[in-house]
């Protein structure tokens, strides 16, 4: 049945259909024990998503010795790392942006991190064992409007004058229809680093690699309160972890730390996913397992799953005023869940009449440049990872290598990047930045959308989504 706007499958459930087949593949777990009394350990984590258990897994690979405690406040995988589009890819597609912010060298850094990262994801993902959908066939972004073409132009300039042209190849529009074919598609950019995951699979074989080394790890078991000292005192409902390193790894729940408010908004993502229409999977001659993009800025990202269903999402859910990362709007915006039913249907409208089997939403960490950063409170043994911008299945193995270097106070490739090393600028303060925030939104969103029906937006939109440029500002800019 096809779905309408009206549809109970388009109100935002609770849990992703990915987090709910994952724990259906393992017989449906009880949750490890959560904490109780106390214990003392050479690093505390909090988190249980892919930056805590990558950090937990790179320390134990370059520290056995280390003991590791790891706490969840829910299940681990039952945040972002569970709900997400499972594109992985690294940062060659945000070369132009980042050439901008951090200059050529810092940009090529940065990029050629992200490939050791996919290198050693697809490790990870293909080990016997797993069974976590990996399927690596590169990334597509097409352009749907003619505002949209100019991006690809830039995209591939930019590739050719860093010296590196192969990283993103132009399409023509009968080439991209060889890879997926849609009325809606003008021309595309292809990018051979890019794979799908199951991402909540993938996050809880996260989960057993890192029992499977040692880590102990308590699920139900949210941190109440840090004690920062030497040693450092995290405190939960039913004991306590005395720990000499702590890494936050708590994604939105960290934009409301002091030193990461300044740098961080928490906007909001949303997804839904199709019944399995392989016939239309057919039509469309989507033969391939490339995850495609459109080129908005607040993009619509889509792919296939092993299964035949296809995974449309829209990365323009509403703000969350002060970071609140338990805003309702963050998980229960049914505005945002039509938004994603409404790029499905024009971008691929072979699957106008397929039903829909769950949509869902969830926080995303926007950093002033849209790149993450990886810190240590100065003066403390307490580091953190945060601002992935809606990207972060294959910058979160970045994060856990960065996060064990500063752990171990080494510097090395993963620290010495800029991801580690650059300033960040500052966001306006509240209620600036959210009543700002959203206005940019309504007017970019206005924008895209009248673009895409072949008119321009309106003067207010056009106004309201000229004003980051105005204040010199590289975020929210198309
Ligand atoms: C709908 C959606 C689609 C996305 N699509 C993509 C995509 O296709 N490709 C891509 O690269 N990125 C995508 N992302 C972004 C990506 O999912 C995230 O950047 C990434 O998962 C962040 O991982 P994390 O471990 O930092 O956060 P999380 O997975 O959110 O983990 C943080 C964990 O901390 C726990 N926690 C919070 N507070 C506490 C506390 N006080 N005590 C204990 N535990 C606590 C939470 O329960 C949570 O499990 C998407 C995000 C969303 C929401």
């Amino acid at each position: 049945m096809p779905a309408s706007p009206s549809d109970p499958t388009l109100v935002p459930a609770e849990r992703s259909w990915w987090f709910d087949d994952a724990l259906a593949a393992e017989g449906n777990p009880a949750p490890l024990p959560a904490l109780s009394g106390g214990t003392q350990v050479d690093v505390a984590i909090v988190g249980g998503g892919y930056t805590g258990l990558w950090t937990a897994l790179a320390l134990k690979e370059r520290a056995p010795s280390l003991t590791i405690a790891l706490i969840e406040a829910s299940l681990c995988g039952s945040g972002a790392s569970g709900k997400n589009g499972g594109k992985v890819h690294g940062y060659w597609a945000s070369l132009a942006g980042m050439e901008a912010n951090l200059g050529a060298d810092a940009a090529l850094a940065v990029a050629r991190a992200g490939t050791r990262a996919q290198d050693a994801i697809r490790r990870f993902a293909t080990s016997p064992g797993r069974d976590v959908w990996w399927r690596e066939a590169g990334n597509l972004c097409v352009s749907a409007s003619p505002a949209q073409d100019a991006r690809i132009a830039t995209m591939v300039a930019t590739a050719r004058r860093l010296g590196v042209p192969d990283s993103a190849q132009a399409l023509s529009a009968d080439e991209v229809a060889l890879r997926c074919k849609s009325p809606a598609f003008r021309a595309g950019i292809f990018l051979p680093e890019g794979a799908n995951v199951h991402p909540a699979r993938l996050a809880r074989a996260l989960r057993s690699a890192a029992l499977a080394a040692g880590v102990t790890i308590y699920e139900k078991t949210p941190m109440l309160g840090l004690d920062a000292g030497t040693p450092n005192r995290l405190r939960t409902p039913a004991g306590q972890i005395i720990a000499r390193d702590v890494v936050l790894a708590t994604n939105i729940a960290l934009a409301r730390l002091p030193e990461i408010r300044p740098h961080v908004s928490v906007f909001s993502s949303y997804a839904l996913m199709t019944a399995p229409a392989p016939e239309q999977v057919a039509a469309a001659c989507w033969t391939g397992d490339e995850g495609i993009a459109d080129l908005r800025m607040f993009l619509h990202y889509f792919r296939k799953t092993v299964d035949g269903r296809v995974l449309m999402g829209s990365g323009s859910g509403p703000i969350a005023y002060g970071g609140d990362a338990a805003a309702a709007a963050l998980m229960r915006d049914n505005a945002s869940a039509e938004r994603a039913l409404r790029g499905l249907r024009r971008l691929l409208p072979g699957f106008a009449d397929i039903g829909i089997t769950r949509a869902w939403g969830g926080g995303i960490d926007v950093s002033s440049d849209r790149l993450p950063f990886f810190r240590t409170l100065p003066g403390r043994r307490i580091h953190y990872g945060c601002g992935y911008s809606g990207h972060g299945v294959n910058p979160t193995y970045m994060g856990g290598q960065c996060l064990a270097s500063l752990v171990l106070g080494v510097k090395d490739d993963w620290s010495s990047l800029p991801l580690c090393t650059r300033g960040l600028p500052a966001l306006p303060p509240e209620p600036l930045r959210t009543l700002g925030g959203r206005l940019i939104r309504w007017g970019i969103i206005g924008c895209e959308e009248a673009e895409e029906r072949g008119e321009r937006g309106s003067a207010p939109m056009r106004a309201a989504a000229a004003i980051p440029r105005l204040f010199g500002l590289r975020i929210g800019t198309r």
